[in-house]
């Protein structure tokens, strides 16, 4: 297994490193890098300028648009642009329900939807989690009948991330209940400005709008919008949440995280001595950039197989697991660095242009609020007791 990258990678490498630094918006790679808020024409703007280069779905076919590229670039591709301070590319249409129309739609449903994901006309969310049904995803409840050619839908959906800005949600939905849980879900794609539709806002514990419950009062569906074939929806969710975990290990925007705390450790003294250079707080960066650079490694092993047409295994949970352990110590870490100074609250400092008078030093007023939403990594997509109950299994054989 060769780890190393090729000339042509590194070249690669190179390109898309030059045309983040020339393109990137110099006020949204501020707010990627010091956790500010970022709304929704932020994310837009950088998904216009990849779009514009024709490197917006790396994942997806050439004849559909897409890139082609294989894992190699994929990786360096996503992890050049987190380092470099890109925000991420929003994966709801690109990363989950473009693949899942591009192997299952329709014909008319590929002509109309995936040219707009592209573009970013469209902005999809996920309609899977419901209250009570979440691990136990299969449970769902929100029911949709057919009447004549609508499908009407009946039901509430929770932890729906930026549903506030969505134009169109992929569900998951019952259209049969007599038969075994998994075969009686379907895939429905519905317009968010239906009659009947309702989103509320969950405000998480950094005070923030990322989140909402949305609820489905008889939203009447077009027939048509069903994904493949009634009845197989949990088979397209299962590709679909295949198509989510990739990336999760986040490697590229760990080492920019890192390179964050180490600043910060550097700026913030203790009796006069840098607290990097302290023994105590330097043993726990060291940890956390070994369990860094083992991830790193894993996840190119991982790629490395992809490459010579290995399918990715269960190895994919055990990324989900430690990347987001190392996210979530790196927040751990920063807030510690600057103790007190974390304390204080003040939702107003994560504006951009913010220039109000900031307690203790002006890197410290997100680094909390950073550090609680960050409790969120180990929980969605699939929480990390659930990825160690698959590798048990999968891996063990337990
Ligand atoms: C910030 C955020 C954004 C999200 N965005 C979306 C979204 O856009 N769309 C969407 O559909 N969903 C979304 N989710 C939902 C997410 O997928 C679920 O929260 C997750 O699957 C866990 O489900 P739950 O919250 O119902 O917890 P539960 O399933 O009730 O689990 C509660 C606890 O019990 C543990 N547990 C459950 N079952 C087992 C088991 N068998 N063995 C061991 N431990 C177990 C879990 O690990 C967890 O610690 C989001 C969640 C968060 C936090």
């Amino acid at each position: 297994m060769d780890l190393r990258y090729s000339e042509e990678e590194r070249a690669f490498a190179d390109e898309v490193r030059a045309f983040v630094k020339a393109e990137l918006d110099p006020a949204v790679r501020d707010r990627v890098l010091h956790h500010k808020r970022l709304g929704k024409e932020d994310y837009l703007s950088w998904h216009r300028k990849l779009a514009g280069r024709g490197w917006v779905a790396p994942n997806w076919p050439v004849a559909n648009g897409g890139c082609g590229w294989n894992a190699v670039r994929r990786f360096i591709h996503e992890e050049v642009m987190a380092e470099e301070g890109a925000p991420p590319i929003v994966a709801f249409g690109i990363n989950m329900i473009g693949p899942v129309l591009i192997a299952f739609g329709s014909d008319a449903q590929k002509q109309h939807y995936l040219p707009r994901i592209l573009s970013g006309e469209d902005w999809w969310c996920q309609g899977f989690s419901e209250p009570g049904s979440g691990s136990d995803l299969a449970s769902l409840r929100t029911k949709a009948t057919l009447d004549g050619d609508h499908w009407v839908v009946n039901g509430q959906k929770t932890w729906t991330t930026l549903a506030q800005h969505a134009d169109l949600i992929f569900c998951l939905v019952r259209t049969d209940a007599t038969v075994k849980k998994q075969e009686g879900i379907s895939m429905l794609l519905i317009d968010m400005n239906s009659p009947g539709i309702t989103v509320r806002p969950i405000i998480t514990i950094d005070g923030e709008h990322e989140v909402n419950e949305v609820f489905f009062d008889d939203v009447r569906v077009p027939r048509e919008n069903i994904v493949g074939e009634p009845g197989k929806g949990w088979t397209y969710a299962k590709f679909l949440l295949s198509h989510e975990r990739s990336g999760i290990a986040r490697v590229g925007q760990a080492k920019r995280e890192m390179r964050r705390l180490k600043a910060i450790a550097t700026s913030e003294l203790v009796d006069g001595v840098p607290l990097i250079e302290t023994k105590a707080f330097r043993e726990k960066i060291a940890a956390l950039e070994i369990e860094l650079m083992a991830l790193e490694i894993t996840n190119l092993r991982m790629i490395a197989a992809e490459k010579s047409g290995q399918a990715p295994g269960a190895e994919a949970n055990m990324l989900k697991i430690k990347g987001s352990e190392v996210q979530q110590g790196l927040t751990e870490l920063m807030m510690e660095a600057v103790g007190p100074y974390a304390l204080p609250f003040d939702p107003d400092a994560l504006e951009p242009g913010w220039n109000g008078e900031p307690i203790g030093p002006d890197y410290a007023a997100p680094l909390a609020g950073t550090y609680f939403n960050y409790r969120k990594v180990s929980i969605y997509g699939g929480s990390n007791e659930i990825q160690r109950n698959i590798l048990s299994k999968s891996l063990l054989g337990l």
